[in-house]
């Protein structure tokens, strides 16, 4: 190790190779909640692709297992350095290197923060609609990785659906650039996708084409309140139907997540004056005030008119928007008030939700009658996050195992949008059959043959 730290800062120097690592390092820790046992003992900072190979072949070499790390926002533990592994961190790496108008794409380095590409979009007239509460931490990469999810998939599609191109380096230290700008391109396979929502187990990511979109100008807000399940599920059908197509977010919160957010984070409050069993936070983006404003009013008087809603407030203004989104992200500051808590990512076909909830509870809730249970989501991507809390850590395990098997029985995932990681590593078979989990372990080992890139996640 000592020689290979040694050849690694000889040839890319004392400021990309820092061994000098304290306990409490950031690099140590993603959210998570997990973290490494001790410093790695370095911590690799690339500033280009060139150095990113030679690091690479280095480590392909000595067969040195690294980390790979964004913006450390994962939920996974994917990004911990641990088990002897190099943390390999991709932050120097944050460059726009191009926004092209004409394509309308913007090529840009793994590194750099989601926000920062959101925000040039914007300046350049045109948007990139990605958008997820880590925004202004996790980078881009860290999402091509992740395929991350966030608030507006119902309209744009997964982080897949936004990428045209990329550059990734193999674990041997290879570039393989494939940094397609069109939309359409069938000559072969397309690579790009291997390295989408792998969590770093094939390559590292170095460069990505994105694909933007015209600026919206109109954006409606409202947030409903409405007494079943079936109602939830038959309001998104009509603003599905109703809206055409500009439906740009469908989050559902139940009371139970709802009104611990409303009641525990100071300055947010609920706009309605009794409760509701459940609550939508949806959103139509469009390209014209006016018209968009009156379609998606008329959709809301017409629902509750029909009793579909039980009330509802429309934003008046952003800032009344943004606390309704307040509302939504809320959990970010519930979390760490449910620490130990067990908390899923979880998805199960639309149709089959409301049984796979009841059923979901009611386990739980005779195994652990005190247990405390919070649900919200993107359901119009069939996403729920659903924590569990009795307060005791060791029951942990078992409602893990039991809420992970009984989304196999729905023939859910395991895992919506957050990825595999280490933590749920052992329960991918409650999603994936022994086929697909063979056929990933070949490509793994096809294009990592000495189980460099982050050993132990996903397979
Ligand atoms: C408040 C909050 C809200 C969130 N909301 C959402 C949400 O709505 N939807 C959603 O999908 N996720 C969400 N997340 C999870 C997280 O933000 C995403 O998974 C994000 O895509 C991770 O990006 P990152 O740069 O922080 O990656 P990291 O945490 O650094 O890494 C994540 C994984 O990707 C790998 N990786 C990182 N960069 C590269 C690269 N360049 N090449 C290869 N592998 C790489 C890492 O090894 C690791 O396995 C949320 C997280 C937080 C804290």
């Amino acid at each position: 190790m000592t020689s290979l730290i040694d050849t690694l800062k000889k040839e890319l120097g004392e400021k990309t190779v820092l061994t000098e690592i304290s306990e409490d390092d950031r690099h140590l820790a993603d959210w998570s909640g997990e973290s490494a046992s001790k410093p790695p003992a370095a911590i690799i900072r690339p500033a280009s692709t060139e150095e990113l190979s030679v690091l690479l072949k280095h480590c392909h070499k000595a067969q040195q297992a690294v980390a790979i790390q964004g913006g450390l926002s994962g939920l996974s533990a994917g990004a911990i350095p641990d088990n002897g592994e190099l943390a390999v961190s991709l932050e120097r790496m944050n460059c726009i290197e191009e926004i092209d108008l004409d394509a309308m794409t913007m090529t840009v380095l793994s590194g750099t923060p989601l926000q920062t590409i959101q925000e040039a979009a914007v300046d350049a007239g045109l948007s990139f609609p990605l958008d997820l509460g880590a925004r202004g931490s996790c980078t881009i990469g860290g999402n091509v990785s992740t395929n991350a999810g966030g608030n507006q998939v119902i309209r744009f599609g997964m982080t897949r659906a936004l990428i045209l191109g990329l550059e990734a380096v193999l674990a041997d230290g290879t570039v393989v650039t494939s940094l397609n700008k069109m939309l359409k391109n069938n000559a072969g396979y397309d690579l790009k996708q291997l390295f989408i929502g792998s969590e770093g187990t094939i390559g590292i990511v170095t460069r990505v084409v994105l694909r933007l979109f015209p600026k919206l100008e109109s954006r409606c807000t409202a947030l409903c309140a409405l007494k079943t399940h079936a109602d939830v599920i038959k309001l998104l059908q009509l603003s599905g139907k109703q809206l055409g197509g500009i439906l740009s977010s469908y989050e559902v919160m139940w009371a139970n997540y709802f009104d611990l957010v409303v009641d525990s984070v100071a300055h947010l409050h609920s706009p309605f004056d009794k409760q509701h069993a459940f609550y939508v936070l949806m959103e139509a983006e469009g390209s014209n005030q006016e018209q968009d404003t009156q379609g998606f009013q008329t959709l809301l008087e017409q629902a509750l008119e029909s009793g579909l809603i039980e009330d509802a407030a429309i934003a008046q203004s952003g800032k009344e928007s943004a606390g309704f989104w307040q509302i939504r992200d809320g959990v970010g500051d519930i979390l760490p008030a449910l620490a130990p808590c067990a908390n899923f990512d979880i998805s199960v076909p639309i149709s089959r939700m409301q049984e796979f909830l009841e059923r979901a509870n009611r386990i739980l809730l005779e195994r652990f009658p005190a247990v405390k249970i919070l649900i919200f989501g993107h359901l119009g991507d069939s996403n729920m996050h659903y924590i569990a809390r009795t307060g005791r850590k060791e029951d942990k395990d078992v409602i893990y195992d039991t809420i992970y098997k009984l989304v196999g029985e729905y023939s859910g995932s395991v895992s919506a949008e957050h990825g595999i990681g280490k933590l749920k590593r052992r329960y991918l078979q409650h999603s994936r059959n022994e086929i697909e989990i063979e056929m990933m372990r070949q490509l793994k080992n096809t294009f990592d043959p000495r189980g460099i890139l982050n050993p132990g996640r996903v397979i």
